[in-house]
């Protein structure tokens, strides 16, 4: 059967409608095997990129569903290079988002930034208009718990090629850490990722957890406690941040439902309760709308600093 390379498009909340490319061929090719990676355990590691598959092919594949989609009156916000494995391993990225440009959509790339040590990779980068970089901890031995990379992997690279690509790259930078409880969650740890983040002043910081089933099944969220703290320190140090988590609604807003606004929203930001409070006045509503997600265990309220806060149930 003839490998797919493009699919979607899907939503997300991070490149709205985004038309997926699977640039690297099953079966995984990775240079990490993290613990949380919804796609199995790596068996095929690489850190050498290589030739996967023909830039023209790439190209008609997506010409040819935006053909379609066109016809279906649907829109595309982002072309999405985000493989079944890490997207800078295919030696033509560079060429690919070159020939892509030509369909005047906003393409976008989603690594580990395992390889941006390499000039390249670098290189290659600088051509999308937003590259979204993996940074789960700044901790070398937290590393190797949650990503298990590569043997020939070095971190401190990995860190200054991550630097160097942040003050070369003019488009969109945003980052994702992904938390895991008992591994990257600790106060220091969360708080040394947040310096090390707010140093590439990306435009958005993600903190995410894993939702899908993990590569690892003892793999576990960490409490909403931790994640709201990574929350309040990353904003502390100046970085716009968002929560993923709980899947993807697409959209997120006012939509005039109360209830929906509060889950959606505090699944993204946590709210205090003066905000919450706010929230109800403007829609004329009452606390009976918490107190009821609260039994419901949509939300939970978590204590920080003698203020209450209030959280999407990720659980
Ligand atoms: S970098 Fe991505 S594809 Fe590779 S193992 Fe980690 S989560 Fe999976």
């Amino acid at each position: 059967m003839e490998e797919k390379i493009v699919f979607g498009p899907v939503p997300s909340r991070r490149l709205g409608q985004s038309l997926g490319i699977n640039n690297i061929p099953p079966p995984k090719l990775c240079s990490y095997s993290c613990i949380y990676c919804q796609i199995g355990r790596t068996v095929n590691f690489s850190t050498e990129r290589a030739i996967f598959y023909p830039v023209e092919k790439i190209v008609s594949e997506v010409s040819l569903a935006i053909k379609k989609l066109t016809e279906r009156g649907e829109e595309i916000d982002y072309i999405s290079f985000v493989p079944d494995g890490e997207p800078t391993l295919d030696i033509n990225l560079g060429k690919e988002i070159e020939a892509l440009k030509k369909f005047n959509i906003r393409i976008a790339v989603i690594t580990n930034s395992s390889l941006l040590w390499k000039v390249d990779v670098r290189g290659d980068l600088k051509k999308a208009d937003l590259v979204s970089l993996k940074i789960d901890t700044v901790d070398r031995e937290i590393w190797k718990k949650i990503n298990r990379p590569k043997n020939s992997l070095s971190f401190e690279k990995i860190l200054e090629g991550i630097k160097i690509f942040s003050s070369e790259f003019g488009s969109t930078l945003i980052t994702e850490t992904l938390m895991v409880k008992d591994i990257n969650d600790g106060n220091k740890v969360i708080e040394d990722t947040a310096i090390f983040i707010s140093g590439l002043k990306p435009a958005i910081a993600y903190i995410g957890i894993p939702t899908r089933p993990p590569s690892e099944q003892w793999v576990d969220t960490p409490e909403e406690e931790k994640v709201l703290y990574a929350y309040k320190i990353f904003t502390h140090y100046g970085i716009k941040t968002e929560l993923i988590a709980g899947g993807c609604t697409g959209t997120f807003g006012f939509a005039g439902d109360i209830e929906n606004d509060i889950v959606n929203t505090v699944s993204v930001h946590p709210m205090s309760k003066k905000q919450i409070e706010e929230l109800l006045k403007k829609a004329s509503s009452e606390w009976t709308v918490m107190e009821k997600l609260l039994s419901e265990k949509k939300v939970n309220e978590i204590e920080y600093k003698g203020e209450k806060y209030y959280i999407r149930n990720f659980k």
